[in-house]
Formats: C-alpha cells, structure tokens, sequence
C-alpha cells in the first residue's frame, strides 16, 4: 500500500517523549493480576485506528493547528490490524476486559470492520466476550452499521455536542448537520448495536444551551445521553477553567426540567456518574474528569494509532510498543514489557490538575486527543 502523506519532519517527534521499553531479563507468565503503584489493575485499552478525522471539533482539531499543512501519519506507522491484535491478546493475558476503538474518527480506518472481527473472536481471561466498543463522529455510521454488527461489534458510542444545526456545525466546523448524525444513530439502533450512547461536550458559552433540548430528545429512547465537562487535553483548545460547566450544574439544570435521581456505578472504575429521570423514561451519565477527578480507580491505557502506549490521557511520555513488535520480540517478552510500564504507573492528572508543578511540568509537551485517543 501506497504511503497517502510523507511528513517532511515529524512534529510529534519534537512534542512527543517516547522511550523503547526495556525488557526484563527474568521473564514472568502472566497472572492477570497487574496493578501499579497505586493498586489499580489494567482493564481497558483504548486503541487510537487513525489520527486523522473528516471534522474539525474546535475543541479538539481545531482548523488553524490542523489545517492542510499538518502533519498526519503515513500508513507505514499505523499499527497493522495484527499488530493490534497482538498486543490486545497480550494486554488480555494482563486482566484488560474492554477495549475501545476510538480516534481520530475510527470509521475512516480503511477496513476497519476487518480488525472488529479479529478483536471480536477474542475472550476475556475467564473466557468471556470483550466488551467491544468504538467511539465515532457518526458521519459514516449510517453506511457502516450493519457491517460493524455482522462483524461483531455490540455497541458504539456517538459524539454529538448539539440539537441546533446552527450550533452543531460552528463546533464541529465542516458544516455536518445534525440531521446526519441523527440519522447515523437510528440505523446503529436498528441494526442491534445497543446501549447506545450519546456524548455530549459542554462548553460554557459555546454549547450549554443545548443541555436540555439534548436531554429532552434523547430521553425515553433507551439512547444513554452522558454529558463530558470540556477538559485540558492536549495543547490547542484554547480551554481554561471559565469554559467548564461543571456535572453539578449540568444535573441542576436537566433536574430542574426533568426530575432526576443518582444511580449506582455498574461496576469499578466506570467513569460516568449514573442518573435516572424519576418518570422511569431512562438514565442519563456526567463524566465529571474536572470537577470530581475519578483516577484513584482509573484502569485505562490507550494505545497511540502508531503504537505508543499512554499510562493516562494527560501522560506526557509514551511507550514504543511497536518498537518491541517490529523488532522480533516475543509474545512473553512483550508481555513482562508491558507489566513492568503498568506496575511503575503512577499517574493520576485529574487530581493534580490544580498544581502548578503539575501544569509546569506537562506545559510543553501536552498530547493531543485525536492521537493519543479519546
Ligand atoms: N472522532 C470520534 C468522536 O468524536 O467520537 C472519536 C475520537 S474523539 C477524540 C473521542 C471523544 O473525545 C469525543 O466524544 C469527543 O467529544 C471527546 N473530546 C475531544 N476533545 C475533548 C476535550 N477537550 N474535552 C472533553 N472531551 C473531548
Ligand atoms: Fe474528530 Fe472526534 Fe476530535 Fe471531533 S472530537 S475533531 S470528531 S476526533
Ligand atoms: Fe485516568 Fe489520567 Fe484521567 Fe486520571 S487523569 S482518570 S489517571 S486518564
């Protein structure tokens, strides 16, 4: 296959820290039981398929950074779907039970369905099915549905930041209508792919007043509409503090339309807090990553689209899984690889967010969403 960009420099070379890692001389057989410094163990891998995206979120690809100069990567740096494969087998053998194909908007990955079916025949340690999920845009879902079904995909998360058209097309800034979006989600409904979920992010001044109508449209539809506050990611969203609208808020205000009442987590480490509107006509979720920081059970990982694993979305340094897979090394070997990055984790950003030694030290060097994975 023809290589579709060759970056004179590669700017991720110059913002990214990546290192090979090191291979522990004494090689161990999994246990399943990894957990780093903190206690928590591996349990979700979030696999970027492209960094490339056909919207330009102003939140997350802006159209002034990424414009027609910038620089994505060719095809020969993307992981191979089995190389993929292989690292999510080895990540299984460590405990990983959920994986999510995520972006750049992953339904532009040529074939992707190909690498669905090849994660989907996959089990859990104890022999379960993967929880098998992607994250997209829904510009091609309509089209790519059914396919994503037949090749075993159970659910999908869509990315909607307005009811409004008018509001919808300045965020995502290609002049998408919501009608299409709308359209992606019912054919992703009808097809089986389900609980389907809606994620909205909201930023004040730009999309809050689009809370309740979202709310008022998704509610009685068994579609999960879960509203993300606006985070720090990545070096050029412009975001501070005064664009956050805090979960609390966001409940005030559906509550105040539509009564609401908290639910429990479905399991540990679930990063949306649970609500139910109190007419029993379904749940909503906030995921609250600013105001109430949820890394003390955070068990993500997430895969760069050329292969560097990321210890936390805020991580300032990768490492070359790839590096390991081109170099001829073993499954085993790999493996206590990957157990040696996981026990020394001890990143907990969120948390730290208001630390200005924290704010120094990743000032320079912060990861941007569509590469590192959302
Ligand atoms: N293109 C796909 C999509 O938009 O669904 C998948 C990749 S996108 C990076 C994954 C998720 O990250 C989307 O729901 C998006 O809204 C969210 N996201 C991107 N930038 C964000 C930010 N700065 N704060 C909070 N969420 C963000
Ligand atoms: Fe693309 Fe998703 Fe980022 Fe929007 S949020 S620019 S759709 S990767
Ligand atoms: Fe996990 Fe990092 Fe987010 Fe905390 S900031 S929840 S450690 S990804």
């Amino acid at each position: 296959m023809t290589d579709t960009v060759i970056p004179v420099v590669d700017i991720r070379d110059h913002r990214y820290r990546t290192t090979v890692p090191a291979v522990p001389a004494r090689l161990e057989m999994p246990s399943g039981l990894l957990a780093d410094t903190r206690g928590r163990p591996l349990r979700d891998l979030r696999i970027s398929v492209t960094d490339r995206c056909n919207f330009r979120c102003v939140y997350c690809m802006p159209k002034d950074v990424f414009d027609k100069d910038y620089q994505f990567l060719p095809h020969s740096e993307l992981l191979s779907f089995e190389e993929i494969e292989r690292i999510v087998r080895i990540a299984i053998e460590h405990g990983v039970e959920k994986i999510r194909l995520t972006g750049g908007e992953p339904l532009l990955r040529k074939n992707i369905e190909r690498l669905v079916e090849m994660l989907a025949k996959l089990t859990t340690r104890d022999g379960q099915p993967l929880d098998l999920t992607l994250t997209t845009n829904a510009s091609l879902l309509a089209r790519k549905a059914q396919s994503l079904k037949d090749a075993g995909l159970t659910r999908v998360s869509v990315s909607l930041d307005a009811l409004d058209d008018a509001v919808f097309k300045r965020m995502n800034d290609v002049d998408f209508s919501v009608h299409d979006v709308l359209a992606g989600i019912e054919t992703a409904q009808r097809v089986g792919l389900a609980p389907l979920k809606v994620n909205m992010v909201v930023q004040k001044g730009v999309n809050d007043d689009q809370i309740v109508p979202l709310a008022g449209h998704f509610k009685g539809t068994g579609i999960i509409l879960r509203f993300i506050e606006f985070m720090d990611v990545g070096a050029s969203n412009g975001w501070n503090m005064a664009s956050v609208v805090p979960s609390a808020e966001v409940i005030q205000r559906i509550d105040a339309a539509f009564p609401l009442d908290s639910l429990q987590p479905n399991y540990l480490g679930e990063t949306a807090e649970r609500w139910r509107y109190r007419d029993g006509s379904g749940e909503i979720g906030v995921i609250s990553s600013v105001t109430q920081a949820f890394c003390h059970d955070c068990t993500r990982a997430r895969l760069s689209t050329e292969g560097k694993l990321y210890l936390c979305l805020f991580a300032t340094q990768g490492y070359d899984l790839r590096a390991l897979l081109r170099d001829g090394r073993s499954d085993l070997e790999i493996s206590n690889a990957l157990a040696a990055i996981w026990r020394q984790r001890s990143d907990r950003y969120s948390e730290l967010r208001a630390d200005p030694e924290t704010q120094a030290a990743r000032a320079a060097r912060k990861i941007e969403m569509s590469y590192i994975g959302g």
